[in-house]
């Protein structure tokens, strides 16, 4: 069993961490935020002083952060210097691959091996440690990070070299981000309709339409229990994030030339729904109350 630093306790990293306790694993993680902290000591976690204090003499240091600019910080804050040269740095956050490739480039500088490995699944994957993990970098590495991410995975993918892991995730979340807007527009048509809910759910999730946004993460409340729509769309996958997953999704597709419709159609929904009521930290399957007009 390892010793594992932690950086990012929110409401993925929390549950991560704790299951990589469960694992048998020593675990020292860091939080800015100290009530996060507090949480994660409650499940078993030790505290570490800071993120530097976190990376000390450990075989793994697990990052769990919101966007790359929080990623970079705490790579070029000390933490590369403060852990032991081999130690693998595996990060979990969703960031943009242009972050991705720096934060691999600092790591393999100061002799570290690491790993772009963000994941799929969200709070309630997070919390049963079935998250599907999305994994770039080299064998070795992969190789080195993978008994680590084993206590917090159901799945894991080696998706290729640095960043094909982020590249993944970043594609996953676009269609993720369609489908849900379809679903919302197929229950507030079916409303219109006269159609239940339930019909509408027993129908499509044995049906052609069927998706994950309808059968595991239904936008209506009733026929899927543990989806946000049954709690006043407390997240789950916060608004926020889902419109930086798409935005970066947009910025990969400018960056390639891919054409991506339906993604920038999305991207323009999400922002625009966020734009017009204080929605950023709800659920972004809420979007179905802007397609049916009212919050
Ligand atoms: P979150 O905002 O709940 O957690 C991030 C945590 O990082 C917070 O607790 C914050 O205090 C901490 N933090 C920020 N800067 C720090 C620093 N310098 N040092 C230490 N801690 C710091 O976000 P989350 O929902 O846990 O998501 C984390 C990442 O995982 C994001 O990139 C997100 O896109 C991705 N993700 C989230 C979900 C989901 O369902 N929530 C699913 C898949 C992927």
């Amino acid at each position: 069993m390892a010793t594992i630093g932690f950086i990012g306790l929110g409401n993925m990293g929390l549950h991560m961490a704790a299951n990589l306790v469960k694992a048998g694993h020593t675990v020292r993680a860091f939080d800015i935020v100290a009530a996060n902290l507090d949480a994660a000591k409650a499940k078993g976690v030790e505290a570490a002083s800071s993120a530097n204090d976190a990376a000390k003499d450990c075989e793994a240091v697990v990052t769990m952060l919101p966007v790359g600019k929080h990623v970079i910080e705490v790579y070029s804050g000390g933490v590369l210097e403060a852990a032991n040269k081999g130690t693998v740095f595996i990060d979990s956050s969703t960031i943009d691959v242009a972050s991705s490739h720096e934060a691999h480039e600092m790591a393999a500088a100061a002799g570290m091996l690491s790993v772009d490995a963000p994941v799929s699944g969200g709070v309630g994957g997070a919390e049963a440690g079935t998250l599907t993990f999305m994994v770039g970098g080299t064998d070795a590495a992969f190789e080195q990070s993978k008994p680590i991410i084993e206590g917090m995975a159901g799945k894991i993918v080696n998706c290729g070299a640095a960043g094909a892991g982020q590249a993944a995730k970043i594609c996953n979340n676009m269609i993720m981000a369609v489908s849900m807007i379809g679903a919302a527009e197929g229950f507030v048509l079916a409303e219109k309709l006269g159609l239940s809910h339930q019909a509408l759910f027993d129908v499509v999730s044995t049906s052609s339409g069927s998706c994950w946004s309808v059968n595991n993460y239904c936008p209506v409340p009733g026929p899927v229990p543990t989806s946000p729509a049954n709690n006043n769309f407390e997240p789950g996958f916060m608004t926020a994030l889902m419109a930086k997953d798409l935005m970066l999704s947009q910025e990969a597709a400018l960056q390639t030339g891919a054409s991506t419709p339906m993604g920038a159609e999305a991207t323009h929904l999400m922002r625009l729904y966020m734009s017009q009521a204080d929605v950023a930290e709800k659920d972004f399957s809420s979007i179905i109350n802007f397609i049916r007009g009212h919050q």
